[in-house]
């Protein structure tokens, strides 16, 4: 065996940096005490770039070239609004709509529970539309201010006017099958900045941040 060449070294030097910037970053991101969900969900996206949640009370995203909006760091104070058992039947994304069947934008996750399950403010805010239409059936969206809004959709009963406060964790209405729905559940819409991003997400930051306490 002969030692290695000059030329075999100076091409090792590329790898060791890469690594070395891996362990670096990864060293960094758990000292800060944050785990970063972009890994378990590279297709997460907001606004067109990807989203890191982190299990503290500010998100952040990857690669910034600019910090994360003011919006994004309530985010993770956003619980689930169903305290009930639920099946996310429909993920976000470009789908073939069930009922309509051509392919559309799903901006929310479906969450598939009975008629009547009760349905929780996630964050405090003001309920800014309360309505009915052939697509969304009822319909109800809050404003938990700092650009943060959630909908909820195919509602059976609404339980609070619009205009009115609701407070963290209030009943805020029962979950349906009204509109364009092919079963019982509850259509879900995060915006934050006007822009959908995918509640799946947030759901995956709290699972783990349950898991890890
Ligand atoms: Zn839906």
């Amino acid at each position: 065996m002969r030692p290695p060449s000059f030329a075999n070294l100076i091409s090792t030097i590329p790898w060791i940096l890469i690594l070395g910037a891996i362990g670096l970053f990864s060293w960094f991101s758990s000292a800060a005490g944050q785990a970063t969900l972009d890994a378990i969900r590279p297709s997460a996206v907001w606004m067109g770039r990807k989203v890191g949640l982190t299990t503290g009370p500010v998100a952040w995203t990857p690669n910034v070239r600019e910090p994360p909006p003011a919006a994004l760091q309530t985010f993770w104070d956003l619980e689930v609004p169903l305290h009930a058992p639920y099946r996310i039947s429909s993920g976000y994304g470009w789908r073939v709509h069930p009922v309509y069947g051509s392919r559309k934008f799903h901006n929310g996750i479906d969450m598939a529970v009975p008629v009547g399950t009760l349905i929780y403010a996630p964050q405090s805010g003001k309920v800014t539309k309360v309505a009915e239409n052939r697509r969304s059936g009822k319909f109800m969206t809050v404003d938990h201010g700092q650009g943060v809004q959630t909908t909820y959709c195919h509602l059976d009963v609404t339980e609070v006017p619009r205009g009115e406060h609701v407070a963290h964790g209030q009943i805020i209405a029962r979950s349906g099958n009204t509109g364009a729905s092919t079963g019982p559940h509850l259509h879900w819409i995060i915006k934050v900045d006007g822009q959908s991003i995918d509640p799946a997400v947030l759901l995956e930051a709290i699972a783990q941040g349950e898991s890890a306490d």
